[in-house]
């Protein structure tokens, strides 16, 4: 298969969505973003890497964090993890209130925001360092020593999350979340304003596209099984209420963030990161799951 050639034709073909949509900015330090960045990269198992346009460029990865939080947790905690947050489905969106207030403060699954919180107090309560240790586990995942958290786009969320800061509150209360609200809240904030490029995205989820072997990083690690598992609850949870959407139009597991990007993998073949900061109403990047739908129908590869 020639990603390569696919690739580049696919940058060609979605050029007439390049201004539909637009970028975050309920973080106003996202704001500042040049909205007309695109960048794609597709790291296959055989350890061929094709990019397009500003692949290496770094980006705010926001809700693409969550995937690497809920494997330190699996890793850490095993089956009993559900106990805490559950894997259905929401169909509502990323930062909804509604069916946490309705099912007692157990969020649907660890992909929104509030079972993102559920993994950073889980990680608070289990590590030394957790700042470090978050940051040490996703280095060795996409091997760049080089990636951080943006501390500007940390704070900026922080002044201006007064609904994350509800959520947080309202697991408080259920006592679905052990640490102080505050501590949480900034290990959430302080996760989602991780910068990373195209290339390191799809470096770092090559070891899920690559399940068979199972992993270890930075003294984490999954089984076969484990990884498998959490590529199901990509599939049916990584894009909020519009999770039916990206497998009806991609049918790959994958992840948002309202950064722009979007990373998915094919199972036993490739991983693959986009980035366009314009979303769409749902918080997911319009070029980014326009050039995935291409990729899976250009190349015939899709997990249906
Ligand atoms: N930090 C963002 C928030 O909590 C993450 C949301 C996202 O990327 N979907 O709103």
């Amino acid at each position: 298969m020639d990603y390569g050639k696919i690739l580049e034709e696919i940058f060609l073909k979605i050029q007439p969505y390049s201004k539909e949509g637009r970028q975050a900015t309920y973080i106003p330090a996202l704001a500042n973003v040049n909205p007309d960045r695109f960048g794609m990269c597709l790291c296959t198992i055989d350890g061929e890497d094709y990019c397009v346009e500003s692949a290496d460029v770094r980006f705010s990865v926001q809700s693409i964090s969550k995937v690497f939080a809920l494997a330190m947790c699996l890793s850490l905690r095993g089956e009993s993890l559900w106990e805490r947050v559950g894997k259905e489905p929401s169909g509502t969106a990323f930062n909804s209130l509604v069916q946490l207030e309705v099912e007692k403060g157990i969020p649907r699954n660890p992909f929104m925001n509030a079972g993102a919180m559920v993994l950073a107090d889980i990680l608070l309560s289990s590590l030394d360092n957790p700042e470090e240790e978050f940051l040490s586990f996703v280095r060795a995942l996409c091997g760049s020593d080089s990636i951080c958290y943006n501390r500007e786009v940390a704070m900026s969320e922080r002044e201006t999350g007064f609904l994350n800061a509800a959520i947080a509150n309202l697991l408080k209360y259920h006592a679905t979340v052990e640490n102080d609200v505050e501590r949480v809240l900034d290990f959430y904030f302080t996760m989602c304003s991780l910068e990373m490029s195209c290339r390191e995205l799809a470096k770092a989820f090559l070891p899920f596209a690559n399940h068979r072997d199972g992993f270890a990083y930075s003294g984490f690690m999954l089984t076969s099984s484990q990884v498998k598992r959490m590529n199901a609850v990509m599939q049916t949870c990584g894009f909020y209420d519009e999770a039916g959407e990206f497998s009806y139009l991609v049918g790959l597991p994958g992840k948002s963030g309202v950064g722009g990007g979007i990373a998915a993998i094919y199972p036993l073949r490739y991983s693959v990161a986009v980035w366009s900061p314009r979303l769409n109403g749902k918080g997911n990047s319009v070029m980014g799951m326009k050039a995935l739908e291409l990729l899976t129908t250009e190349t015939k590869e899709s997990i249906f």
